[in-house]
């Protein structure tokens, strides 16, 4: 009973400081994530997610104090009510099959096949795939590693930096920045730089947690 207690408390305290790192972590980039989209889109992806998660912050007690699948499903919801544009439904997406398919009591192999998950829901949802100049490029790297049984936060951050930068020479063939064809090449895609951030944000939770 008294481990009980204390396991629960922990994973509380867990889940709240990785809640709060990452929506603090995307609210502080907002300027560089609107330039990125200024650059091959419409600007307004900074703020697009500022206006989610700081909705994530605002309810940061509630979303703290529930199990992992609950919170995933209740947070991905409100980024899809709040976030808008096309990267809301996708994150949105991604955290509420992430919810689904992960079971309370959290294991690598539970949390790479529900990565798995979320990674096919937001391609279904996108009609898009790796390669296309979207924010699949740094998750589905990431979903590849924890297939592949990589656990060292520190190799997944250095990964999605990679898989971020990866995307400057690439062509846009999906959302917004696919208008600009050729002229896409050559700009960092602003949905992988914001999915860089919430995996850096949560990795260096998890370095400071073991
Ligand atoms: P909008 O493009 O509607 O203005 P945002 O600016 O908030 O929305 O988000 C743009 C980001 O969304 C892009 O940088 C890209 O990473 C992602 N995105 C857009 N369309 C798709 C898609 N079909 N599949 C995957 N990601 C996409
Ligand atoms: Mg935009």
């Amino acid at each position: 009973m008294a481990e009980d207690t204390i396991t629960m408390q922990d994973n509380v305290a867990l889940r709240r400081a990785l809640i709060e790192a990452v929506a603090v972590r995307v609210i502080d980039h907002v300027d560089e994530l609107s330039d990125l989209d200024r650059a091959i889109g419409d600007g307004d992806h900074g703020l697009n997610m500022k206006r989610g998660f700081e909705e994530i912050l605002a309810r940061l007690d509630e979303l703290a104090d529930k199990p992992w699948p609950e919170a995933l499903k209740a947070g991905g919801m409100a980024l899809v009510m709040k976030v808008g544009g096309a990267s809301g439904p996708l994150y949105g997406t991604a955290f509420m099959t992430l919810g689904k398919a992960l079971p309370e009591k959290l294991d690598p192999a539970a949390f790479s096949a529900a990565m798995s998950a979320a990674v096919a829901a937001v391609k279904a949802r996108g009609k898009s795939d790796a390669g296309q100049k979207t924010l699949l490029d740094v998750v589905i790297p990431l979903a590849d590693q924890l297939e592949k049984g990589e656990l060292d936060p520190k190799a997944i951050r250095d990964r999605a930096a990679e898989s971020a930068l990866a995307t400057v020479p690439m062509l846009a063939t999906r959302g917004r920045a696919s208008f600009l064809g050729e002229r896409s090449v050559g700009h960092m895609d602003p949905g992988a730089r914001s999915s860089q951030l919430i995996i850096e944000a949560v990795c260096e939770v998890l370095e400071g947690w073991m």
